[in-house]
């Protein structure tokens, strides 16, 4: 069994779906429209593997970690998404659709960001393509962020901050959507991760997939079938489903770890945000809590449709790790490996450390969904 075609309906199980806007309902037609044409023609392939490869970098190596697996008594291996260009898995996902925005004659882009790590993938895209690229971000992330803005406006992308509600990531995605509505002739909403109204969540996904293609490939090769369990950081949970895609059909466990602050499968309640139904973090009024975490990227109050799927049908698992556990496993794995992770796939390593005893013996491949580089003033501030 692979990961399923969630159909026309866009369900995945109980959850999914298409909640838009009347005038929002023939653009997501269209773009599932053209990414099933475009998913079934072998030359849309080969242009995207060929970026894949000479611009992205792919594939990513498998790493054993052998100094921080004789620390844990667990074997560890890292699937290197940080190698890739830009730093993270998210290039995957942004090269796919600005292909497809080509196809469709689009000539913008309109993104959202938090951090500003999809904002700058979608801008590095639009570079690569000569197409306009307009990213909206939270007045707040703005602030906070100011490197990856400059980065951004290097690229020759526009930052428009989303000045509403909290002004974080969830206005950005709101701000996003209204652009789209206005110029959707001229305009592709590049979504950055597995979420929002079909068919966002099953295209995101087929586009991390090679994440979990190569994955399989490199662990029937090194250890001679699948590892004991497969674990990834979740934030919207587009790096999670893509690793995961590639171990479905095996016994290994998959595991996507949370913020404790912000782990919407493990506390959430079933409801509609950015266009779908899934777990989401809500007040006892129903209204969407903010999530808090010390990684910006996993700052979101839900997950992708999916993971609520996977959950509730007990195929996955998902477990939560304080910022304090994090930030001991970011320091662990640059002590023993030489690899300073972002602060995300921190998570996915806090959990293999935290519960190291009952994992003993057992062989863990962690998706490295980013490198460090971005996290490492803020670890100065609390580490130094
Ligand atoms: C954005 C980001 C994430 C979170 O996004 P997912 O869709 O949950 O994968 C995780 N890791 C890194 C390095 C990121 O940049």
């Amino acid at each position: 069994m692979a990961l399923a075609d969630p159909g026309p309906s866009g369900r995945f199980g109980d959850f999914g779906g298409r909640f838009v806007p009347e005038t929002l309902v023939p653009a997501c037609q269209d773009l599932e429209k053209a990414f099933r044409a475009a998913w079934g023609d072998p030359e849309f392939h080969s242009e995207l593997d060929r970026l894949l490869h000479d611009y992205a970098g792919r594939p990513s190596p498998l790493s054993d970690c052998d100094r921080l697996s004789e620390e844990l008594g667990v074997r560890v291996l890292l699937k290197r998404e940080d190698l890739n260009h830009t730093g993270s898995h998210k290039i995957n996902n942004v090269l796919g659709q600005a292909l497809l925005a080509r196809r469709m004659g689009k000539k913008r882009l309109v993104a959202e960001t938090g951090a500003g790590q999809h904002g700058v993938a979608s801008a590095t895209a639009a570079a690569l393509m000569g197409m306009e690229c307009v990213v909206y971000m939270g007045e707040v992330d703005i602030a906070r962020q100011a490197l990856n803005v400059f980065r951004m406006q290097l690229l020759g992308a526009e930052v428009r901050p989303a000045m509403s509600g909290s002004r974080t990531l969830k206005d950005a995605i709101n701000e996003a959507m209204r652009d789209w509505v206005a110029t959707v002739e001229t305009t592709h909403y590049c979504l950055g991760s597995v979420m929002g109204p079909h068919p966002y969540p099953w295209m995101v996904r087929e586009f991390h997939s090679v994440i979990g293609t190569e994955a399989r490939a490199q662990c029937d090769e090194r250890l001679g079938g699948p590892p004991d369990i497969v674990t990834a950081c979740v934030g919207g949970g587009s790096n999670a489903i893509g690793i995961f895609s590639g171990f479905v059909d095996t016994d290994a466990d998959l595991v996507g770890v949370e913020p404790a602050g912000g782990a919407a499968v493990g506390r959430g309640v079933p409801g509609v945000v950015h266009g779908s139904k899934s777990f989401l973090l809500q007040d006892e009024w129903g209204q969407v809590s903010e999530a808090t975490s010390i990684s910006a990227g996993l700052d979101y109050p839900g997950v992708g449709p999916e993971h609520s799927h996977l959950a509730t049908i007990g195929r996955a698992r998902y477990e939560s790790v304080t910022d304090a556990e994090v930030v001991e496993a970011f320091s662990l794995l640059s002590r023993t490996e030489g690899i300073i992770p972002a602060l995300e796939p921190a998570h996915a390593l806090a959990w293999v450390s935290r519960d190291r005893a009952e994992l003993a013996g057992k062989t863990v491949l962690i998706n490295m969904s980013g490198r460090g580089d971005k996290d490492v003033a803020e670890m100065m501030e609390i580490l130094g």
